[in-house]
């Protein structure tokens, strides 16, 4: 059998980075930068006001109270600004520039709020409530360096340097197809021998978390030929796909029966429980990766965060490998089958102990839906004594 690690290596040794692409504002959401961002000016372009209040010069307020002439009026987005001379005051909104000869802002509050003139009755120091220009970011700064995700406040600012359009790797858009006659969609009522199909959901659901797009493709009966059409379709618009289910040993695994004569893609036993089976390779002139996962629900979401969540990574232009581990100490004791790393699933609890929640069968939905943590025992161990330390990895 294939271990663990050599299978993801397979897996990071064969996906490549997307490409950058000019990705507008309006797609770059999760994107990952693939150029150093600056700032062709000063941020804040010019001195503005910090506050709504009074320009006026430090220098008149030897003594408050005092009452000044208010000889003018600056919103925010003003441009014709008239110089504050000495005694004057300017009415000011958060965000309008500083008009000349003025060096304080005396914020409303600390004033009658008068529009004719305005008896000041607190001191402000010279540059009280002035955001300077300049003072967030220099003309030609970076702000964003190549490699970063964008999220949203480096959306933020990317906008706030005025980019239309930037450098990066798109979100990779992975496709997922389930496959089994016995599936019905949710909603739908069961027949005798069906079950609700559920992989597409978690999968794709799971690819968007990992901060790729997922695009849901439904389920196909177990019919090699149905689905390689399906997938011919797909492909055009994938940069990976995600299979469930067909993999395994018996009859009707149309998914290994598809794709197996291609040649690209390889169905091996991988030592891991659950998860066992597992199909990865890539198809068509794009050589597009391809997950073939096995279809127990628990086995795919397993599946999905040892081998897929570091493949999206890659693609991503971000690191990747094996998701990180933290130390817990077992609740109970555990078992484990020899030669296979088992991901047991677990509840984390604040102190340190994990607690293998009731029913570790690869098809025990509900049970990996309380679980919040895979705990990981490794090939050799068979068994873990109560209060033994375990690694974790955290779902
Ligand atoms: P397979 O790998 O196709 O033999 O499927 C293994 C088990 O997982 C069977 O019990 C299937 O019914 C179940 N299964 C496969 N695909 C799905 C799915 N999309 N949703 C829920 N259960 C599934
Ligand atoms: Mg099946």
């Amino acid at each position: 059998m294939k271990s663990v690690d050599a299978h993801l290596a397979e897996i990071l040794a064969t996906v490549r980075p997307l490409a950058p692409l000019e990705l507008d504002l309006e797609q770059v959401l999760g994107a990952t930068l693939a150029e150093d961002v600056s700032s062709p000016v000063p941020l804040p372009p010019f001195d503005n006001s910090a506050m709504d209040g009074y320009a006026v010069r430090a220098d008149d307020l030897p003594e408050v109270p005092v009452t000044l002439p208010v000889i003018d009026d600056v919103a925010a987005g003003s441009t014709e600004l008239r110089a504050v001379g000495p005694g004057h005051a300017v009415r000011i909104m958060t965000g309008a520039p500083l008009p000349a000869g003025a060096d304080t802002v005396v914020p409303v509050e600390w004033t009658d709020g008068g529009t004719v003139s305005v008896r000041i009755d607190r001191r402000a120091e010279a540059g009280n409530a002035i955001r300077r220009a300049g003072e967030d970011v220099q003309a030609g700064d970076v702000v964003l360096k190549a490699g970063t995700v964008i999220r949203p406040a480096q959306l933020g600012i990317i906008a706030g340097v005025g980019r239309r359009r930037v450098k990066a790797r798109p979100r990779p858009r992975v496709v997922v197809l389930s496959t089994g006659a016995e599936l019905v969609e949710p909603g739908s009522p069961l027949a005798t021998g069906q079950i609700w199909e559920s992989n597409s959901y978690t999968l794709t659901a799971a690819v968007r978390e990992a901060g790729a797009d997922g695009y849901r493709a439904g389920s196909v009966a177990d019919d090699p030929a149905e689905l390689l059409d399906r997938l011919d379709t797909h492909l055009v618009r994938a940069d990976a796909i995600i299979t469930s289910g067909g993999v395994s040993m018996g009859a009707y695994e149309p998914v290994k029966e598809a794709l197996s004569p291609l040649g690209t893609v390889r169905f091996e036993k991988v030592a891991m429980q659950p998860g066992m089976p597992q199909g990865f390779g890539v198809l068509g002139d794009d050589q597009v990766p391809i997950f073939a996962l096995p279809g127990n629900p628990v086995s795919s979401f397993v599946s999905f965060v040892l081998f897929v969540r570091p493949a999206l990574d890659r693609m991503r232009g971000l690191p990747s490998g094996m998701p990180e581990f933290v130390t817990a100490r077992a609740a109970g004791p555990l078992r484990s089958p020899s030669g296979r790393r088992s991901f047991l699933r677990g509840v984390l609890a604040p102190d340190g102990t994990v607690t293998p929640v009731h029913g570790q069968g690869s098809h025990q939905l509900a049970a990996l839906a309380v679980a919040d943590a895979l705990i990981v025992v490794p090939e050799e161990v068979t068994e873990v004594a109560a209060g033994a330390t375990v690694e974790v990895i955290k779902l």
